[in-house]
């Protein structure tokens, strides 16, 4: 079997293109926290703002020194909060060592409709009810979702397996497939005998970011695999799942770069857009 290629970059330029003429109607800004210089970071913020540029949606960066305090962030939080300029904004993370037990704390700061990431309680329990309130959700799961609705790809009745119980991607992955019913199954660190419980995936999310923790013999023949792990691999940057192997049964698979990645971009842009139309109804 040759697996289709599920190409985050080419449909992330599909749904940024849906957004663009709401952008320049509503005139959203997006502000990117960043405190401190992780590498890794950097790049993404570059990729948001130039996903930004494409859109021609405005945005600002806040650069932050490394040696920040806690009451910096919040007065920074509180302004952005404040600032009716200002649509939505993130909290770049990993923060510095001192802040990132924080990290709770300074979600909850966030103005819930400003919240574009949807890293806080009240945009995360309002996904639990139905589609209809997943008006925030987490970008990387809104991502995989846009992606499967992009290249068509069934979900309901599904044995949908997601690998990763994270707050910011396998859980919330898991509620909104379940939203649309699909049958979701989540694994984490305990769960025994994971490729008993991979095998009977019709869809297989893993987020977990462990190089090759999936290979061929885990996964079914003419399964749809999602790979979210980013790894650093000799070759560069490398997904959860041995690409070669998997690859070989899956009817469908995402590369890693190139796929889930982009997605997530996108769909922090499209939460400033639906986060901008729903301040101007109220
Ligand atoms: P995380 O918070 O570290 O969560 C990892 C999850 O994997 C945990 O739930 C953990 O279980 C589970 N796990 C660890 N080892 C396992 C094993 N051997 N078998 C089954 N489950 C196992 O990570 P995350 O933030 O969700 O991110 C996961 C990966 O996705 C990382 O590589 C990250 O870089 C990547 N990521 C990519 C994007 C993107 O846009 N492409 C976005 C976000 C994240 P326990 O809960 O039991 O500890």
């Amino acid at each position: 079997m040759t697996a289709q290629i599920l190409s985050g970059r080419e449909a992330a330029d599909a749904l940024l293109a849906t957004l663009k003429p709401t952008v320049k109607n509503l005139d959203p800004k997006l502000v990117v926290v960043q405190v401190g210089d992780d590498p890794a970071s950097t790049s993404y913020i570059k990729q948001k703002f130039k996903s930004c540029e494409a859109v021609g949606m405005r945005s600002s960066h806040i650069h932050l020194p490394e040696n920040t305090t806690l009451e910096t962030l919040m007065d920074t939080v509180a302004k952005l909060n404040a600032d009716p300029d200002v649509t939505g904004f993130i909290v770049q993370v990993p923060l510095p060592a001192p802040l990132q037990s924080h990290i709770p704390e300074i979600i909850r700061a966030i103005d819930p409709k400003k919240d574009i990431d949807g890293f806080g309680a009240y945009n995360l329990g309002k996904m639990f009810l139905s589609t209809e309130f997943e008006h925030l959700p987490p970008a990387t799961p809104g991502g995989i979702v846009a992606l499967l609705e992009h290249y068509k790809i069934p979900i309901k009745g599904k044995h949908v397996v997601v690998v990763g119980r994270s707050n910011t991607v396998g859980k919330p992955v898991a509620i909104m497939l379940l939203n649309r019913d699909a049958t979701v199954t989540v694994c984490h660190h305990h769960t025994q005998d994971l490729a008993a419980i991979t095998r009977q995936a019709d869809i297989l999310i893993v987020a977990v970011g462990k190089f090759n923790l999936i290979t061929g013999d885990m996964v079914k023949q003419g399964v749809v695999v999602i790979d979210v792990g980013m790894n650093k691999a000799e070759k560069g940057l490398a997904g959860d799942c041995d690409f070669e192997t998997v690859a070989k049964k899956a009817s469908a698979i995402t590369p890693v770069p190139g796929g889930v990645g982009p997605m997530t971009v996108a769909s922090l842009i499209r939460n400033c857009v639906r986060a901008k139309e729903r301040q101007l109804q109220k």
